[in-house]
């Protein structure tokens, strides 16, 4: 039902002194999705631009004057929820605070702070303020689900600096609910119902243990979060933390948020380490009280931002549609794998 499927392309060619050259292109199948990527293992060593060393921050890093987000404009320049969702106008859980989308994608759409710091460098972030900022967006959902029973569709992602997507620098996660599901989450959806209708089992759950078994690829544990190296990455460094058994975010307690926000800031040292500063991360539910997708989140870096920092979607990845990336995930869950051992990575 689960399998890891790989298999291996040769591409030959001469360079240019005339040695023959034979390239190793691995192609895997993504147990859950069945969408291929690719890893070229040519391009492993190569240095990438802007990676040498960590980049600078970014010119508006200490720009606060003009930003919507810091605490001296947020109440002027911040929409507020209906009164029905809450009378103050915003979610307040000690330092983050949670406000509507003014640019919506969906048709409730938010954005939760984590605190009034306005740049907070990868990996630099507190346990404490993603977990009240998770707790937040949680909140918001269950007062969503409350006035708009239908709007099940629900995502919780995050952009970190405009080479990931993100157009304000202030660190904040956007949390999306709909009626019509987004792709990832109509797919997914159905994945886990056929595969618990076929085996009675819970598809994540499952995964995770035909991980545990293979021993390769798995990370850690923050709580009972647990994490490993995504199979057939469609991203750079690719990680998934899985909550097994938990098929709806009223599941998490707080402790369980603390654990997840635990091991992105991992993650994030991680990839701070490999001197990177873009990262996205998403996580997505079915609130329909039936759905048997479990929560996981992934978490993914992105090319740097930095000045001509090449972009991590070619044509390739654009107009094929196969994501390549460049390092062994089995290599990722070994570099990553010490960032879990560290005290701070220890959430009850
Ligand atoms: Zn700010």
């Amino acid at each position: 039902m689960i399998r890891f499927e790989r298999q291996a392309v040769h591409a030959r060619f001469r360079q240019p002194t005339g040695e023959a050259v034979e390239a190793v292109i691995e192609i895997r199948v993504n147990p859950i999705t069945g969408r291929t990527s690719r890893i070229a293992f040519s391009r492993t060593g190569e240095r990438e631009a802007a990676t040498d060393s960590f980049p600078d921050p970014p010119p508006l890093a200490g720009d606060t004057v003009r930003c919507p987000f810091c605490s001296i404009n947020l109440s002027a320049k911040t929409p507020q929820l209906l009164k029905t969702y809450e009378a103050s106008g915003r979610l307040v859980r000690d330092a983050s605070v949670l406000f509507p989308n003014l640019f919506p994608y969906g048709a409730h759409s938010a954005v939760s702070l984590f605190d009034d710091r306005h740049f907070v460098e990868i990996g630099t972030a507190s346990v404490e303020s993603y977990a009240n900022s998770f707790l937040n967006c949680a909140d918001y959902l269950k007062r969503v689900l409350a006035q708009d029973p239908a709007a099940v569709y629900m995502a919780i992602t995050q952009n970190h600096l405009p080479s990931a997507g993100g157009s304000l620098l202030h660190p904040h996660l956007q949390i999306q609910a709909d009626r019509v599901a987004a792709n990832h989450q109509r797919f997914l959806q159905s994945r886990a119902a056929s595969h618990f209708k076929e085996t009675g089992r819970l598809l994540f759950s499952d995964y995770l243990q035909c991980e545990r078994q293979e021993g390769k690829r798995t990370i850690g544990a923050t709580g009972a979060w647990e994490w490993l190296a995504a199979f057939a990455p469609e991203g750079f460094f690719e990680i998934w933390g899985i909550l097994p058994g938990a098929t709806s975010l009223s599941q998490v307690t707080a402790g369980g948020w603390a654990g997840l926000a635990a091991g992105v800031l991992n993650a994030q040292r991680y990839y701070r380490s490999l001197n990177r500063n873009g990262y996205n991360l998403g996580i997505l539910a079915v609130e329909d009280g039936a759905s048997k997708l479990e929560l996981r989140i992934v978490i993914l870096a992105r090319s740097n931002y930095a000045p001509w920092a090449r972009n991590d979607h070619t044509g390739f990845e654009v107009m094929l549609g196969d994501m390549a990336t460049f390092t062994a995930p089995e290599d990722t869950a070994a570099g990553a794998r010490p960032f879990w051992r560290q005290p701070e990575s220890i959430a009850d």
